[in-house]
């Protein structure tokens, strides 16, 4: 399996160290790249969409084109994608409050950015994921997934709110799991 992390702006490093590690530790086999060209995107099954500034990620996607190899290869073949962060901003459908971020519409939520504000600009807590129970969460300057439909499915929840979702082989989640040694994550989604 190939597995791209896209390398454009925001804490990509974490995400491609993390995964070697994490397919060393789940005895997989595959291969980590960093994702800089359009090019890049036909080649891979799974797509990381890292923590950053949302609204320049998708300023970048667009104008180098893997914006629209992006949705190419998730319309008309299997590319599994997963955005944390600023990442799960570019999976929304909407974003509330902000009409600047052209996101990839990939999954059914609406996403408010900086939801927590300054006083909570990062902190941990420990959230209950589906399937994977108690897991430790690192928050920056994070958003909040206000809601979800269709086929989406509400996978963690903070307070009333959402953390984490998936639709079909999507997923949306607004912690940081490249800054822990917990591989759970990553293993579901190499299983999608
Ligand atoms: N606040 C950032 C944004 O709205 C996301 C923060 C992060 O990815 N750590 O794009």
């Amino acid at each position: 399996m190939r597995v791209g992390v896209l390398a454009i702006q925001g804490d990509f490093s974490e995400h491609v160290e993390s995964v070697r590690r994490a397919l060393d530790y789940l005895n997989m086999r595959g291969s980590v790249e960093y994702v800089r060209k359009r090019e890049q995107i036909s080649g891979l099954d799974y797509l990381i969409i890292p923590g950053g500034e949302s609204t320049t990620i998708s300023r970048l996607m667009i104008q180098s084109g893997i914006y629209d190899e992006i949705k190419k290869k998730t319309e008309k073949e299997n590319l599994a994608v997963i955005g944390t962060c600023a990442g799960s901003i570019l999976m929304a459908r909407e974003v509330i409050d902000d009409s600047r971020v052209k996101t990839l519409a990939l999954m059914d939520i609406a996403v408010r950015r900086n939801f927590f504000g300054r006083q909570r600009e990062s902190f941990e807590t420990d959230l209950e994921i589906e399937g994977l129970g108690s897991y430790h969460a690192v928050f920056i300057r994070a958003p909040i997934i206000e809601r979800c439909w269709g086929d989406c499915e509400i996978l963690a929840k903070i307070g009333d709110k959402i953390a984490m979702a998936r639709q079909n082989r999507f997923i949306s989640l607004i912690f940081h799991p490249e800054l822990t040694d917990d591989y759970r994550i990553y293993k579901l989604f190499f299983e999608l």
